[in-house]
């Protein structure tokens, strides 16, 4: 699937189709998180529009289709606007930081559905290239949703992430235990990997909210087989592998 000519004829065929949503990064801010979303519109034909529509206010570096073309909005030393507000490990303004590419699905909202193997390919090739030009650690490849837990659930529970970790994309436990559930322990666990905390200023029924959309999104990412937010030994032993991979 990643095989070198199959990814360069790809790239050579990527689809310059300009947005003129994007702005200036803050001189001196390293690339250095990569967003993966799902379109979440009922065609890829509405979501390349919206993200060029100027009074969309919002965009993405690049798109890719279900059958596998890659379209390029934003270039990527300008500063997209897929991220909105959230935030992964010490950092709070991801547009600034990060590459963001979208993914047409329909998403929850209009029928989700798995993701087709020729875009799925694409994905992987796109993924390789952009690593070979910023250092991006592993554990800053990210869903919208990990940034953005209370908000979001893109790229879903279809996404692959275990087939972008085998080619070398991305944080994965690999081999790992179960271990009991220690919810606390999960919690300082979570923030080690880069989920943010609710804020302060809501009620404690919200924070509890909010720790729960933590789990899930955890769950969509790294054991969609059950993202009930219900953290069992299975979770626990994940997330441990994943903090020992930082
Ligand atoms: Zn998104």
């Amino acid at each position: 699937m990643a095989d070198r000519d199959i990814r360069d004829g790809l790239l050579n065929n990527v689809i310059d189709h300009p947005s003129a949503n994007f702005g200036p990064r803050p001189d001196g801010c390293p690339i250095d998180i990569l967003v993966l979303h799902y379109t979440g519109m009922q065609s890829g034909k509405d979501a390349l529009d919206r993200l060029c529509d100027p009074d969309s206010s919002v965009s993405s570096h690049y798109l890719v289709e279900e059958d596998g073309r890659i379209f390029r909005l934003v270039d990527e030393d300008k500063r997209a606007w897929h991220a909105g507000r959230g935030n992964w490990q010490d950092c709070i303004d991801v547009n600034s930081h990060s590459i963001g590419i979208e993914i047409v699905n329909p998403g929850h909202e209009f029928g989700y559905r798995p993701f087709p193997d020729e875009q799925i390919t694409s994905v992987l090739a796109l993924c390789q290239d952009i690593l070979t030009r910023h250092t991006i650690p592993a554990g800053r490849i990210i869903a919208h949703s990990d940034m953005a837990p209370d908000r979001k659930e893109d790229p879903g529970e279809f996404f692959p992430w275990n087939l972008l970790a085998e080619n070398g994309i991305g944080l994965w436990p690999g081999v790992h235990q179960t271990s009991p559930v220690d919810l606390p322990e999960f919690d300082r666990l979570l923030d080690q990997i880069g989920y943010g905390n609710p804020s302060e200023d809501v009620t404690e029924t919200e924070q509890d909210a909010y720790r729960v959309k933590r789990y899930i999104a955890f769950q969509r990412h790294w054991r969609p087989s059950d993202i009930s937010g219900v953290i069992d030994d299975e979770c626990m032993g994940i997330a441990q592998a994943l903090a020992r991979k930082l």
